[in-house]
Order: structure tokens, then C-alpha cells, then sequence
């Protein structure tokens, strides 16, 4: 038996969370069994373990949507007993049992190589939150945001999908200004590569149609005004990746940035990104993330832990990115 944590509800639908023990024989249907090594508490897995949003979709559930570990058995053509792999999405830790538990039995085809610069706590310390951050990245590349075109503003800086944003930004050699709430994590930011660090409500109030220009792209996990904003003070032909809803899932803006001014908003998914992209994506981040800062903006919880963790990003009190080692 292996430890797992399962979400249930009741006839009356609420919700409740326990630490059970499970068998493989448990599991869900898949082709490859991979022992969970490292995984991670993403934004997703808290709105999951509390209940605060419908992520859960199938009861009970163990929940967790990323892990990376060592594969036990497989009868998919491209795994091996030994292999190292990683998971993120496919709708693992909403509708398929996920990564909070000892063992995992998913698709093959969802998992990809752990890249051999990497150990399965570093690819965690990444996390789902961190591809995304790669994934808003290259998007702003294949937009022709190139740090000459000039800066690029982060939100939600000094959470998971911001501080991997800013270190990776910062690496390539962008002039990246943190938007955060949190003004005591300054130092923490500017340590992670940030140029200019600025307080949320500069951009949290209702937005004009457009503002001042003040970065040519952005990478947003806030939504609503926040967001609102960001492509208000786009400047010409910028684009701003839209990753997450921390702040809410509306988005009150006009059409100006996009008439106007030509700005595009580039819309980001980690869950059901394609199979290429991923490999592409953790490719480059085996290339362009510095392993030092990763473990500047990590820390390290054991299994115990992780449904406090998961109450704690619900409440914006977690910097960074936390890592479970199982
Ligand atoms: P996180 O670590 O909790 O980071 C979110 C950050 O947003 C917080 O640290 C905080 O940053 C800021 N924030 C929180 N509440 C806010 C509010 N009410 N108003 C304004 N700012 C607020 O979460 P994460 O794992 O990085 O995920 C960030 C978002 O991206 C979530 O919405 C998540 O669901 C989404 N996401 C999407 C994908 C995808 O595939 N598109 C993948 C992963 C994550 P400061 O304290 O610095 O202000």
C-alpha cells in the first residue's frame, strides 16, 4: 500500500479531504505505473483540496496535476521500466486519480522525458505553474516580443507562475517589471532577475480604454482589471500572455489595445497542450532556467504538508513554488 490523499463528497455535496491508504490495484486505467518522486502545489490543486472552485470533476478523486517520478511498469511503446518522466494536466488531479499519492497509473501518452539536466524535485520546483510560464514565454517570442522591443511586465510576481516568468525572462535578457502584492518580497524579486518592481493596485483600479505605453508584452495571472490594464498600457503592436485568474476570471476591457494599437492577447494552456509543445517547453526550460534561482524560488514540504500548502496559495500566502518530496 502507498499513502494518497482523496477528495469525497457527501449526499449533501460538501466536500471533505483525508489521507487514506491505497493498493495499485486501485488505480485508474492507464498503460504506464510510475512511482511519484517529486510533485507540487499548484493554484489548481488548491482551488481542488478546498473546494473553492468545480476542478474535481470525478469522486472521489486524488488530486495533484503534476508529478515527476520513475516508471514502474509499462506497456506503452515508448516507456521503459526506469525511465524518468514527468506529468503535467491531461486532466490528471480533475478527472483522472493524480500525483498526491505514492503511485501514479496515467497514459503514456501524456508523459514526457525528465530532462537529463534535471532531478524530479527540480522539475517540480518548475511545476506546472513553471511550463506555463515557459509556454507564456514562448508565445511572446513567436510574437516577436524580443527584449529590444522593451520591457515586459509580470502580475502575480511573486507567485508560482510569476517568479519562474521573471527568471526566465530576466535570463534571456529581458527588462522585466514585477507587478506584485506583496511589497515586502521585493528583495525576493529583484533577486530573481526583476528590473523594476511595481504595487498591484497600480493596476488594479478600473482601466481606461488605453494608457500610457509602458511595456511591449506581458505575462498575466491575475485576469480581470489587472489584465484590463496590462493591455491598456501595451504599447504599439505588443502582446500580453493571459495564464491565470488569481484576482478573478472576468476580463473588463475594450477593444482599443487591439484596434488601436495593434496589441494581441495571447491565450495560454498547460492542461491540453500538445505533445510537441510540451517537449519543447521543458526543453527549454533544461536550457534557459538557471538552476540557482529555481532553488531561490523553491521550498521543499513532505507529504504531510501538502493540504495546508494547498489552503495557503487559496489565500496568496505562498511565495514562489513549493516542492512535495514524496
Ligand atoms: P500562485 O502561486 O498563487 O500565484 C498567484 C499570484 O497572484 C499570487 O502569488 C499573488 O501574487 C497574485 N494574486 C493572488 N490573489 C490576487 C488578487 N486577488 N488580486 C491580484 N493578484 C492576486 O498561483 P500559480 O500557481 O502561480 O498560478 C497563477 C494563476 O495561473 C492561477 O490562476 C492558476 O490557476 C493559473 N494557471 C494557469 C495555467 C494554464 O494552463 N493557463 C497553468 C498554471 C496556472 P503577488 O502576491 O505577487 O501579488
Amino acid at each position: 500500500t502507498f499513502k494518497a490523499i482523496l477528495v469525497s463528497r457527501d449526499a449533501e455535496k460538501k466536500q471533505s479531504v483525508e489521507i487514506v491508504d491505497l493498493t495499485e490495484a486501485e488505480l485508474m486505467e492507464g498503460d504506464v505505473t510510475v512511482a511519484v518522486e517529486a510533485t507540487t502545489v499548484n493554484y489548481k490543486d488548491g482551488l481542488a483540496i478546498t473546494g473553492k472552485a468545480p476542478v474535481v470533476r470525478r469522486w472521489p478523486l486524488v488530486p495533484g496535476i503534476d508529478f515527476a517520478g520513475t516508471v514502474i511498469s509499462s506497456s506503452h511503446a515508448d516507456w521503459r521500466k526506469g525511465d524518468k518522466v514527468i506529468l503535467n494536466g491531461w486532466g490528471v488531479g480533475e478527472t483522472h486519480y493524480g500525483a498526491y499519492a505514492g503511485r501514479a497509473r496515467v497514459k503514456g501518452d501524456w508523459l514526457v522525458p525528465l530532462p537529463e539536466s534535471m532531478s524530479p524535485h527540480d522539475a517540480m520546483a518548475v511545476g506546472t505553474a513553471g511550463y506555463t510560464a515557459m509556454l507564456a514565454v514562448m508565445a511572446l517570442e513567436r510574437h516577436g516580443i524580443v527584449p529590444d522591443r522593451g520591457p515586459v511586465v509580470v502580475t502575480g510576481a511573486a507567485g508560482g507562475v510569476g517568479s519562474v516568468a521573471i527568471s526566465i525572462l530576466s535570463t534571456l535578457g529581458y527588462h522585466v517589471i514585477a507587478s506584485t502584492g506583496r511589497s515586502a518580497e521585493s528583495p525576493y524579486l529583484i533577486d530573481l532577475g526583476a528590473a523594476e518592481v511595481i504595487s498591484r493596485e497600480e493596476l488594479s483600479q478600473p482601466a481606461k480604454p488605453l494608457a500610457k505605453e509602458r511595456w511591449a508584452g506581458g505575462v498575466d495571472s491575475v485576469g480581470t482589471h489587472t489584465l484590463a490594464n496590462v493591455l491598456s498600457m501595451t504599447s504599439y503592436g505588443g502582446a500580453v500572455a493571459a495564464c491565470g485568474l488569481a484576482g478573478g476570471m472576468d476580463l473588463p476591457t475594450s477593444v482599443a489595445p487591439f484596434i488601436l494599437r495593434g496589441v494581441s492577447l495571447l491565450g495560454i494552456d498547460s492542461v491540453m497542450a500538445p505533445k510537441p509543445v510540451r517537449l519543447e517547453a521543458w526543453r527549454r526550460i533544461g536550457a534557459d532556467l538557471d538552476l540557482k534561482k529555481l532553488s531561490t524560488l523553491s521550498r521543499s514540504i513532505g507529504f504531510d504538508g501538502i493540504i495546508d500548502a494547498a489552503r495557503d496559495i487559496i489565500h496568496g500566502k505562498i511565495r514562489g513554488r513549493v516542492v512535495v518530496d514524496m
